[in-house]
């Protein structure tokens, strides 16, 4: 029997529970998991199931038990010496086999650089669709059926998406959107399975890892950020947002138009096609507020917008605005600073 056809069907009956992949690299849990595993509990608990934090690694034992502290009703722990190196192949073969069978009723990846790569070949092997890149999940009330809204036509429209026709229903699910699960001292329980992989059944080996140098914290952690648009005039203005960045012991970031232009790297653009950030606190200077761009940032907590143009779009996001010139007030405002 065919994948396609073993999850197809109107009888869902036997699907049952909501999966979060976790994402581990170099044998530590990425910060998108607990993420999810915050947003799979509330599912689970709407839905009225069981959540189940899924990893694949090798000798992760005190990562894999502090997993199980973060709201899951279950760890299942895959372990494998052939799983310690995220390659697709080994993570697809082994998670859609334990797909079909296990049969969860939904299946949560992270949006990320290996959630991306992994979610649609999973998806493939088990015969089931895919809403990648959601923004917001709920249940519906009636039926109980995934809503996985994420953003369309270039971020004008949100769309929400069902999944009628197959198990499990699967998203993949931006990270810095959701909130983090707390920690709780009781731990569920954790189960532990082999891997059962042959070096054959990894096509594409993993050679090297080399480390990018990085300075600081990566933008999605980050309290403080300040960051810059077209208004900035070019890469010299980043030279001033730094400033004032390194001041507040905050982040330097851009819109998009800045990363286009070769003002900065694309590793520092928020937006939709970007990094989402939930700082404390978000400082734009010169950004017009562009819907592409406030889809990754709007959630701060407090978002101070500075823009010689008052009807500039970025003030209805804006808890503080200051309507000047950037070359004016961040100048003025590392003076006060320093004083
Ligand atoms: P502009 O829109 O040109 O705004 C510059 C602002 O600076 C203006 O408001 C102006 O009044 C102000 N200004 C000028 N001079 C000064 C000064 N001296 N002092 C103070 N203010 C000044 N954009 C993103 O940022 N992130 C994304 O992830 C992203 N994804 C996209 C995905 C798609 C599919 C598409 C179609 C677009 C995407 N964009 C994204 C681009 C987005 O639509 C905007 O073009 C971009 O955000 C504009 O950047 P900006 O605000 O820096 O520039």
């Amino acid at each position: 029997m065919s994948n396609a056809k073993v999850n197809r069907g109107l009888d869902f009956s036997q699907w049952k529970g909501v999966w979060v992949i976790t994402e581990q690299r170099r044998g530590k849990t990425m910060g998108v998991s607990i993420e999810l595993l915050g947003e799979g509990r509330k599912l689970a608990d709407k839905i009225g199931t069981t959540l189940t934090a899924v990893v694949l690694g090798d000798g992760m034992t005190d990562e894999v038990e502090a997993l199980a502290h973060y709201g899951a009703d279950q760890v299942l722990f895959v372990e494998d010496a052939l799983l310690g190196v995220y390659t697709t192949d080994a993570y697809a073969k082994v998670i859609g086999e334990l797909i079909l069978e296990r049969q969860p009723e939904a299946v949560l990846v992270g949006a990320t650089t290996i959630g991306r790569d992994l979610a649609p070949r999973i998806a493939a092997k088990v015969g089931t669709g895919l809403t990648a890149d959601c923004t917001v999940l709920d249940v519906d009330e009636s039926d109980k059926k995934l809503l996985q809204t994420r953003p369309a036509f270039g971020g004008h429209l949100m769309a929400t998406i069902i999944c009628p026709n197959n198990r499990p229903q699967m998203s993949t699910v931006r990270p810095g959107v959701m909130q983090k699960a707390e920690y709780q001292e009781d731990a569920c329980a954790i189960e532990t399975i082999k891997g059962n992989l042959s070096e054959g059944d990894i096509l594409a080996k993993v050679v090297q890892i080399v480390e990018e140098a990085r300075h600081g914290v990566p933008l999605g952690e980050a309290e403080i950020i300040v960051s810059g648009g077209r208004g900035i005039g070019g890469p010299e203005g980043f030279e001033l947002l730094k400033s004032l960045a390194e001041k507040l012991g905050g982040e330097v970031a851009s819109s998009r138009a800045c990363v286009d232009s070769g003002w900065t790297t694309p590793d520092k653009q928020v937006g939709q096609t970007g990094v989402t950030v939930r700082p404390k606190l978000y400082i734009a200077c010169g950004i017009s507020g562009a819907i592409q761009h406030l889809a990754g940032m709007s959630e701060s907590d407090t978002i101070v917008a500075i823009n010689k143009d008052e009807h500039a779009p970025i003030f209805d996001v804006a808890h503080v605005g200051l309507v000047g010139d950037v070359h004016q007030v961040i100048p003025a405002i590392i003076a006060s600073l320093k004083a």
